[in-house]
C-alpha cells in the first residue's frame, strides 16, 4: 500500500520520511536488528547484569530527583516474593506510584538487591515478558514508535504471497505474512526462527535472480587478440620492480583470458596496496599491442588524475597516447573527437568515461578501478561502449575466494595476496576519547621525522543531528596546534580544482597534516604519509577503516592509524578492536561481513540489487547453496507464476538500478 492510503498520523509520516520508508510494503520490511529476550525467572537464579523482568508490590514512596537538566531519576523499593529490591528508573519524573500497587517491571540486575529499569508499568507482567525486537533507530525517534507503527501497518496491508510455492514447500518455508508476523511479534525462538529461515530465503534467491539476470549479457564472442606475447614479457622486465608472485599470476591469467576467442570478465581482488595498478597497465598494454584502445575508469577524478600520472610513467618512452577526462569544457571537448578518431589509446577518467557523448574508436578493454564504489549498471554502460569489451573489475574490499566465486557467478577472480617486499605494516591502537590529545606528541614526532598525517573526519561540517566532530572545524583547531606545519582541508564539496590544488599539494609535501573526509579512502598513494588519525571511528564500517588505513601503509616507513571514540558500546568498541588486532583485509571483510549485509560491502546495495538485511554470508552458507541452485531452476522454468515472479523480480531490480 502506499504511504497515503495507509492514514498514518503526521508523526508516524514523519517518522517514515525520516527512516525513508515509502510504502507499507517497505515498513514492514523495515526489520529489527536484534532481539531482547524477557522471561521471568525466581529471584535465585538471577545474576548481576542479568535483563530480568518481574512483578511485584510497590513496598515505598518513590523518591525523585534531578541530576542534571535532562536526568531525572526515581527510585523506590519493590517486595518480589520474599525479596525486598531498589528498583531505579531514569526520566519519569511523572510517574505516580502508590504503595501497595501492582507493577510490572523490565530492567538490568546490578546485584545486591538493586534493579535499574528500563521500563515499568501496573499492566500484567505477560505484556512484558517475552521477546521483544529492537530496531535501528534515528534520533528522535523511540522503540515504541517504530513498534506501534509496523502494528499499524501490519493490520491493514494484505501482505500477499508471490514467492514460487513450489520453493515454499520444498524448503519447508512459511507464508509471506506469517514470516512477517513471526519477525516482528514472535512469540517464540521457534516462531522466530522460522520467519527467519522464509525472509532470509528469499534475500537469498532474489539476490541470486536478479545477478544472474544481469550476467545474462555480460560475455560475448570476439576474435582472440593478437598481440606479441614476448612484447608484454619485455614491458614486465623494464618496469621499476619486480612483480610479485600474485601480481605475475593475475597477469598471466589476464593475458591468458585476452588470448580466448570469448570477451574476459575478470575480478582482480587485492588488498590495499598489494599493487593492483601494474596489473591493469599490463592489460592495457597486451590490449594496445592488440591494436585496441583501452579505458580505465577510477571512481574520483583525484583518484583518475594520479592513475594518469603513472600510467604516463609507465609507459614513458612507448608511442602511446595517454588522455585523462576531466570535468573542465575544454578539456572535454578535444577528447572527444581526439577519440573517436582513434588518436587517444588509452583514456582515463570517472564514470564520464561513458557518458552518452563519448565515443571511442576501437575499444577493447574496459577497466573499473575500486569496482565495488560503481554500480552494477554504470559498469554494463561503461561496457556499452565498446561492443564485445573485455572488462577487467578491480577491487580492494577482499572477500574470500569462495564466496566471490558464489556471488559473481560467472566472472572469474585473480585474487592478489602477497603484499610487495619492504613494507614495514601498520601498528594500529584504539583510544577511547575522541580526542588526539593523548597521541598529539607522537604526531609530532612523527611529522619532524619528515613524514605526513592524515586527520579524518566523518562529516565536513557542524550538524545539529550529530554529535561528531566535523572537518572544518578540527581544520581551523589543529592549523594552530601542528605549526609550524602546515594543515590543509579536503573534502567532497570543495571544486574539483581546489580539491587538485590541496592533494597536489599534499603529494608535494607542502603541506604536512591533511585534515579530510573520507575522499582520501580510494586508491590515494602518497608515500610519505605514513599516520592517520580517524575522529568518531564508530561511524565507519570496518572495511572502510581498513581502505582508509592502506593509505598509510605504501612505503617502507612504518604506519601509524588511530582509531578515536567516545562509544561506550562494548560491541563497538570490540568491532573496532578487530583492526588492532589484524591487518589482514581478508579476516576484516569476513568481520564486516559478520555484521553487515554484503550488499553493503559489495556495493551492490546502491547499484540495484536486492542486498541482505538479514541473510549473512558467512553463516548461512548452506541457505545460499540452495538459493543459487534455486535461482538458475527458476530461470529456465516454464511454470507460469515462476515465471511472472522471475518477472518481478527483473522489473524490481531494474528499477531499482535507473534510480
Ligand atoms: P592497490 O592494490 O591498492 O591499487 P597500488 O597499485 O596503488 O596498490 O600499489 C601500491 C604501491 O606499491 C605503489 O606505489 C606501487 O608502485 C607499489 N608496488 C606495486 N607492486 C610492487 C612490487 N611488485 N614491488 C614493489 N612495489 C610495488
Ligand atoms: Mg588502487
Amino acid at each position: 500500500m502506499e504511504l497515503k492510503a495507509l492514514k498514518l498520523t503526521p508523526k508516524r509520516l514523519q517518522i517514515c520520511q525520516k527512516l525513508n520508508l515509502n510504502s507499507g510494503e517497505e515498513i514492514l520490511r523495515y526489520y529489527p536488528f536484534r532481539y531482547e529476550n524477557f522471561q521471568v525467572t525466581p529471584f535465585e537464579s538471577w545474576k548481576a547484569g542479568d535483563n530480568v523482568v518481574f512483578s511485584g508490590e510497590v513496598a515505598t514512596f518513590p523518591t525523585k530527583y534531578r541530576a542534571r537538566r535532562s536526568l531525572t531519576i526515581t527510585s523506590f523499593v519493590m517486595f518480589y516474593g520474599e525479596e525486598e529490591l531498589r528498583v531505579t528508573i531514569y526520566n519519569r519524573p511523572w510517574m505516580n506510584l502508590q504503595v501497595g500497587q501492582q507493577l510490572s517491571v523490565v530492567g538490568k540486575y546490578d546485584g545486591s538487591h538493586k534493579v535499574t529499569a528500563s521500563n515499568c508499568a501496573g499492566k500484567p507482567i505477560e505484556e512484558f515478558a517475552g521477546i521483544h525486537p529492537v530496531y535501528p533507530l534515528k534520533e528522535g525517534i523511540t522503540q515504541n514508535d517504530i513498534r506501534k507503527l509496523i502494528q499499524t501497518v501490519f493490520a491493514k496491508e494484505k501482505c500477499e504471497d508471490h514467492f514460487p510455492p513450489r520453493l515454499l514447500s520444498a524448503h519447508g518455508l512459511i507464508a509471506y505474512r506469517e514470516a512477517l508476523n513471526g519477525i516482528h511479534f514472535p512469540q517464540n525462538t521457534m516462531q522466530l526462527r522460522q520467519a527467519l529461515a522464509r525472509l532470509k530465503y528469499e534475500e537469498f534467491l532474489n539476490f541470486y535472480l536478479a545477478l544472474k539476470l544481469r550476467e545474462k549479457d555480460l560475455s560475448g564472442i570476439r576474435a582472440a587478440k593478437d598481440f606479441s606475447s614476448e612484447e608484454v614479457e619485455k614491458f614486465i622486465q623494464q618496469l621499476p620492480f619486480e612483480l610479485t608472485a600474485d601480481q605475475r599470476t593475475a597477469c598471466d591469467e589476464i593475458l591468458g583470458d585476452m588470448h580466448k576467442n570469448v570477451t574476459m570478465s575478470r575480478l582482480v581482488q587485492g588488498d590495499v596496496g598489494s599493487g593492483k595498478t601494474v596489473v591493469a597497465v599490463v592489460a592495457l598494454y597486451a590490449n594496445h599491442l592488440s591494436g585496441y584502445q583501452g579505458a580505465l575508469m577510477a571512481p574520483t577524478e583525484i583518484l583518475a588524475k594520479q592513475h594518469y600520472e603513472s600510467l604516463k610513467e609507465l609507459f614513458s618512452g612507448k608511442d602511446i597516447t595517454i588522455a585523462c577526462l576531466t570535468s573542465s569544457e575544454e578539456n572535454q571537448k578535444e577528447i572527444k573527437r581526439a577519440l573517436k578518431n582513434g588518436e587517444i589509446d588509452i583514456l582515463v577518467g570517472t564514470h564520464s568515461l561513458f557518458s552518452e557523448d563519448v565515443e571511442y574508436e576501437k575499444l577493447g578493454l574496459v577497466i573499473a578501478d575500486e569496482q565495488h564504489r560503481f554500480g552494477v549498471e554504470q559498469r554494463r554502460k561503461l561496457k556499452e561502449k565498446g561492443k564485445d569489451c573485455d572488462l577487467l573489475l578491480m577491487s580492494a574490499t577482499p572477500i574470500p575466494r569462495t564466496l566471490a566465486a558464489s556471488l559473481y557467478g560467472d566472472l572469474h577472480v585473480s585474487t592478489i595476496e602477497s603484499m610487495p617486499p619492504g613494507r614495514k605494516g601498520c601498528v594500529t591502537t584504539l583510544i577511547k576519547k575522541n580526542s588526539l590529545k593523548t597521541i598529539e606528541g607522537e604526531l609530532k614526532k612523527i611529522l619532524a621525522e619528515g613524514r605526513q598525517v592524515y586527520i579524518i573526519a566523518s562529516m565536513i561540517e557542524k550538524s545539529e543531528n550529530f554529535k561528531a566532530k566535523d572537518a572544518e572545524s578540527l581544520y581551523q583547531a589543529l592549523v594552530k596546534v601542528f605549526a609550524p606545519f602546515r594543515t590543509g582541508l579536503l573534502h567532497g564539496r570543495m571544486s574539483a580544482e581546489d580539491k587538485e590544488a590541496v592533494m597536489n599539494a599534499f603529494a608535494r609535501n607542502e603541506i604536512q597534516v591533511l585534515v579530510s573526509t573520507t575522499v582520501v579512502e580510494v586508491g590515494v598513494n602518497v608515500k610519505n604519509a605514513t599516520a592517520m588519525v580517524v575522529y568518531d571511528a564508530d561511524r565507519f564500517g570496518l572495511s572502510q577503516l581498513h581502505q582508509l588505513r592502506g593509505r598509510i601503509q605504501r612505503s617502507s616507513y612504518q604506519g601509524h592509524f588511530y582509531l578515536l571514540t567516545d562509544s561506550k558500546e562494548e560491541s563497538t568498541l570490540k568491532r573496532l578492536k578487530v583492526l588492532v588486532d589484524t591487518n589482514d583485509g581478508f579476516k576484516v571483510a569476513v568481520e564486516d561481513l559478520k555484521e553487515r549485509g554484503p550488499g553493503d560491502l559489495l556495493g551492490t546495495r546502491q547499484a540495484g540489487l536486492p542486498s541482505f538485511v538479514l541473510g549473512n554470508l558467512i553463516t548461512d552458507t548452506k541457505m545460499i547453496e540452495a538459493a543459487r541452485r534455486d535461482a538458475e531452476e527458476l530461470l529456465s522454468s516454464r511454470d507460469p507464476a515462476e515465471k511472472a515472479y522471475v518477472k518481478k523480480i527483473a522489473d524490481l531490480s531494474q528499477q531499482l538500478a535507473v534510480e
